[in-house]
């Protein structure tokens, strides 16, 4: 099934400053309009904002970005977590009814994020489908296992009508990374997984590419 471009709608989820970098970047999720019902990538970071506030976040709501675009977060069948930083899982608990689709691998080892609040995870009734692998989650939209960043990072292809549209979690960070711009310092656990993930990902030859940490999109030019 191939969807139209523009069912991939990127949620503006605030921005965080990471001071290891001196680096402000902005945090998206991204809804996927899909047929069979609403679904999400990465729902941002949580609150309270305290938490995390080494990170100046600003509030930023998933329920009311979602509302912009017609959604109700009730109305959200699916969700996948790219990895379990807490920048891409800090509002799972505003989807209670959906099944959180995350890497076996990534979620073993997501107490070891000190980063990542364990309520944001963990709250009751929370409900992860662990995944080894690849999968198609709903018809057209399939995992890619990326590590790199993480050992168990996923990222997102969408099959859509004008080609693969890929939503890279942080596989891969910003436009100028995808086109060979070296990661800094603390940015991928394991550099050379990063750059085989990164080869696979161009190998899908992807007509658009949608960041979490990038306000840009990503197309092939000419
Ligand atoms: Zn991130």
């Amino acid at each position: 099934m191939a969807l139209p471009p523009h069912a991939i709608v990127p949620l503006n989820l605030g921005h965080i400053w990471l001071a290891d970098m001196s680096l402000g970047i902005p945090v998206h999720g991204f809804l996927i309009k899909h047929p069979g019902g609403a679904g999400l990538v990465d729902t941002g970071y949580g609150t309270p904002l305290e938490l995390i506030k080494d990170y100046r976040p600003v509030n930023a709501s998933v329920a009311e970005e979602l509302r912009k675009h017609d959604v109700d977060p009730s109305d959200v069948r699916w969700v996948i977590n790219s990895h379990l930083h807490f920048d891409h899982c800090g509002q799972n608990a505003v989807f209670p009814q959906a099944p959180f689709y995350v890497q076996r691998a990534e979620y073993e080892r997501r107490h070891r994020y000190a980063d990542t609040p364990a309520q944001w995870l963990d709250f009751a009734g929370a409900h992860y489908e662990l995944l080894d692998g690849e999968r198609e989650i709903v018809p057209g939209v399939r995992v890619i296992t990326t590590p790199g960043h993480t050992p168990g990072h996923q990222s997102v292809a969408v099959d859509t009508t004008a080609g693969p549209a890929l939503l890279t979690g942080d596989a891969c960070w910003t436009v100028k990374m995808f086109e060979g711009e070296a990661p800094l310092e603390g940015m991928m656990e394991d550099i050379p997984s990063f750059g085989q993930s990164l080869d696979k990902l161009r190998r899908l030859r992807p007509a658009a590419i949608h960041f979490c940490h990038d306000n840009r999109t990503w197309r092939p030019s000419g």
